[in-house]
């Protein structure tokens, strides 16, 4: 028997993947995954559709998003899981991201003109939330910059001249956005925090569960994460953070949960979804 795997951690064109929702679902099918949360940046856009097309192929899917927050001046991404799609609190979040999306693209915009790069938001192409890579991919195509890594190193990454932060919204106040959706709050790619006093802080937060597998963690660097997970008693969730052609170096399904996990989220997806 093939063992269940479910990818916990992936991006539609709703944000800054490349595959359509349709198309993402299918690809989860294909390579042989049993299970599957879309965790677009700041919108659940993806779901009506994606659900319907998970349910027609039997592909056990949950919610899921991947919030941006602010602890003390430092950019934390936050999943949130199994909530009620319904839920006014989580709607309105991701209503509150948009608006904010919107000032700090063109902020960003602005900033680049400044720089002899000027785009216009008419050449920004996506069909959900807009982010840095929409803009860095607008670089590249007017020929600014080569690649999307460079546009990132020289402008758009955290501290170069074209930076603007997007989220004011705290982690405290996205975790209880989820809770209040019934939703689990988790923390994503905790490796990613580079100082330990903000790891420490968060860690001391109403948090659920740390996302202990990764892209392509190699069990050295899932063990930490694991060990803090279960002293905390919290959900070790996982995903591969795949954006499609964005980062093809990144397949769906490199890392995953197993059917423990899945199963827990998946009831209490299910208990808000009948209710
Ligand atoms: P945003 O939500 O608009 O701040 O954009 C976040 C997205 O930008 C993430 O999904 C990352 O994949 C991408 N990103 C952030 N930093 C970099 C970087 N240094 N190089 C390439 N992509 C990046
Ligand atoms: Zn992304
Ligand atoms: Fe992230
Ligand atoms: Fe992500």
């Amino acid at each position: 028997m093939n063992e269940f795997r479910a990818d916990l951690h992936c991006h539609s064109t709703c944000s800054d993947g490349t595959l359509t929702p349709e198309e993402l679902v299918r690809h989860a099918k294909e390579i042989g995954l049993a299970g599957l949360s879309i965790t677009d940046h700041d919108t659940i856009a993806t779901y009506p559709l994606a659900l319907l097309v998970a349910k027609e192929i039997d592909l056990e899917m949950i919610s899921g998003v991947e919030f941006s927050a602010v602890h003390k001046n430092t950019s934390i991404h936050i999943l949130g899981y199994a909530f009620d799609l319904k839920s006014p609190a989580i709607h309105s979040l991701c209503e509150r991201h948009r608006h904010r999306r919107e000032e700090r693209n063109q902020a960003i915009l602005e900033r680049l003109a400044e720089h002899r790069m000027p785009i216009s938001e008419e050449e920004l192409e996506s069909e959900g939330t807009v982010g840095r890579p929409h803009i860095a991919q607008a670089m590249v195509k007017k020929g600014y910059v080569k690649t999307l890594v460079e546009a990132f190193k020289r402008f758009l990454g955290e501290g170069k001249p074209c930076h603007v932060r997007i989220s004011h919204v705290t982690v405290e106040e996205t975790i209880d956005v989820i809770h209040q959706g019934k939703g689990f709050a988790v923390i994503a790619h905790p490796h990613l925090m580079h100082n330990q006093k903000t790891l420490r802080e968060l860690l001391e937060m109403n948090f659920d569960g740390i996302e202990c597998f990764y892209g392509k963690f190699t069990p050295q660097d899932e063990q930490k994460w694991v060990d803090i997970a279960e002293k905390k008693g919290w959900l070790m969730t996982g995903g591969s953070d795949f954006h499609g052609e964005l980062k093809p170096h990144i397949p769906l399904g490199c890392s995953w949960v197993g059917q423990e996990t899945f199963q827990l989220l998946k009831s209490r997806f299910y208990e808000n979804e009948m209710s």
